[in-house]
């Protein structure tokens, strides 16, 4: 029974997870579980150093430093892990597995994320490359700072992930808000929802949080319920951008909740549009949503016009991009 086909196994992803896609759906088509697929495309995704968001080589917080975070569930029976802030250590989604698999926890933070990592066989691994360190570097002369600046370090974290207000005609400005002000730039996650062939639906999230942040800051990726959920009865959600919005909306448990009460799968985005809206969020901040449910069906959404997602099914070569939904 075990191996019985019961789903064309399907993935979605934020639109940096190509890489990952391709690998995760070669090991669905070898018979993985969604569980294995979204770790490990998370993986090929976190070790890449030019993905400046996500794992090895992301742009580190005010002080220099790389902070990760990642959580990873499980939609067959409700068990999730979590790190955040956890440096000197790669792979936060694998530490993220490790804490839903052997701890009694769902999140561990800093300190003791790194020491059950070392509990757990991980060596330690910089995650800072001189190009992120360069790109860290140049922000502070773009906005005429500098790494010691003698400004408090709210301050200063506050002026480099800011938006800038163009002032001119700015096309990427976002509408409804004041003209000149672009989506910020200092954002960028990974997201994966897997549906294997036995119909298990899995999720996982990623991410080196937002570039230039206060130390100790921790974002929506590895709040479960609020950057990521799944529940293989009504389907799996993640989201990526301003990660505050979603921790105060719980917006991917609050979708799956919309599913639950029978919204079709758009209906269902589009509420959980309408709750980030209520928040009334401040310039350039915004927030995008991925969701994929038991029987395939798969939807992003975004409340910034123009943004994409990635899909993927066993029965297609490449993974292809697909209009979220703005409204
Ligand atoms: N949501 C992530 C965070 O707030 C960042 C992102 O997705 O861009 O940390």
């Amino acid at each position: 029974m075990t191996n019985r086909q019961t789903a064309i196994p399907t993935i979605v992803a934020s639109e940096n997870g190509r890489r990952g896609a391709r690998a995760a759906m070669e090991l669905l088509i070898n018979g993985g579980s969604a569980l294995d697929a979204a770790e490990l495309a998370c993986r090929v995704v976190e070790d890449d150093p030019a993905e400046h968001t996500v794992g090895y080589g992301g742009i580190p917080n005010a002080l220099g430093e790389v902070e990760l975070d990642a959580s990873i569930m499980d939609g067959r029976t409700l068990q999730a892990g979590a790190v955040a802030a956890v440096r000197g250590y790669g792979n936060p989604i694998t530490l993220a597995r490790r804490v839903m698999e052997r701890s009694p926890h769902v999140l561990l933070v800093g300190r003791g994320a790194e020491r059950f990592a070392a509990e757990m066989g991980q060596s330690r691994a910089d995650q800072q490359t001189e190009e992120a360190m360069q790109r860290w570097l140049t922000r502070f002369d773009e906005r005429g700072l500098s790494p010691d600046a003698p400004i408090p370090l709210r301050e200063l974290a506050a002026r480099l992930t800011g938006p800038i207000n163009l002032h001119d005609r700015n096309e990427d400005a976002i509408p409804g808000q004041p003209m000149g002000v672009k989506p910020l730039d200092m954002l960028g996650t990974v997201n994966f929802l897997v549906l294997d062939s036995r119909g298990a639906l899995a999720s996982a999230v990623s991410t080196s949080g937002i570039g230039w942040k206060y130390p100790g800051r921790v974002g929506d990726s590895p709040l479960i319920g609020a950057g990521n959920y799944c529940d293989n009865h009504y389907g799996a959600v993640a989201c990526t951008g301003m990660g505050e919005l979603a921790i105060r909306a719980a917006t991917a448990r609050s979708l799956i909740l919309y599913l639950r009460q029978g919204l079709s799968l758009h209906d269902a985005g589009r509420k959980a549009l309408a709750d980030l809206a209520r928040l009334d969020p401040g310039p350039g901040q915004y927030m995008n949503i991925v969701a994929l449910t038991p029987r395939g069906e798969h939807a992003g959404f975004t409340t910034v016009p123009g943004k994409r997602y990635l899909y993927m099914t066993a029965e297609m070569e490449e993974p292809a991009l697909a209009e979220r939904v703005a409204e």
